[in-house]
């Protein structure tokens, strides 16, 4: 905050040219002046998303929201979710891990099944694993109400902000049947992969793969 502050007395102190205070491309076109200030609602985001009752970090993840590595739709996404549910985050970046002892980095390590080599969404602070709703543990609850209708309060969310990169227990999958068009990945080893958590990620920095 303080160097977005910082960066706007820079900005102001460039707004005594005619040049600065016409940009050449309207708002929400990117690098424009008026841009500036959309920056501030996605960190307000973090926080808001922090102090909401109905969701929990552990700390690892509550770092993550704090030090603003978290992409802006997932957080958006886990806020609406909030709305019905109560859901506890339990890693985004820091912490996250595909195998015991190896460390994360840009790409999910060979090993862990067919997606080895692909890019890790976790990294990039794409991705969230949600391991408790309604205070529930997702292990051995894949078709309870709650967390069936998680999944479908996910697929309510409109293409270009829904997750495209959504993988739970074989179960829950199974039952809400969903497919790769709306953003779930049905992969037979992600699913074993994913039997105690819902994993929520974007696949790409910019928009959504889902076709519906
Ligand atoms: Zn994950």
């Amino acid at each position: 905050m303080a160097a977005l502050l910082a960066a706007s007395a820079l900005l102001c102190a460039a707004c005594a040219s005619d040049a600065a205070l016409s940009p050449a491309c309207p708002p929400g076109v990117g690098r424009g002046l008026w841009d500036f200030p959309w920056e501030a609602p996605a960190a307000d985001a973090a926080s808001r998303l922090l102090e909401n009752p109905d969701f929990g970090a552990t700390p690892q993840a509550a770092r993550d929201l704090e030090s603003g590595v978290v992409d802006g739709r997932l957080v958006a996404v886990l806020q609406e979710i909030t709305e019905e549910h109560r859901i506890c985050v339990e890693a985004f970046k820091e912490g996250h891990s595909f195998l015991p002892g190896v460390p994360d980095g840009p790409r999910i390590p060979e090993g862990y099944g067919e997606a080895g080599g692909l890019p890790n969404t976790h990294y990039f602070g794409r991705a969230a694993d949600v391991y408790w709703v309604d205070g529930k543990p997702v292990a051995g609850n894949a078709t309870d109400p709650d967390v069936l209708a998680v999944g479908r309060a996910l697929a309510e969310i409109p293409a270009r902000r829904r997750p495209d990169q959504i993988i739970g227990p074989p179960p829950w999958t199974g039952s809400l049947g969903y497919g790769r068009q709306r953003g779930w990945i049905l992969a037979r080893d992600q699913l074993e992969l994913h039997e105690d958590h819902l994993h929520l990620g974007y696949m790409d920095e910019r928009g959504t793969r889902n076709a519906r």
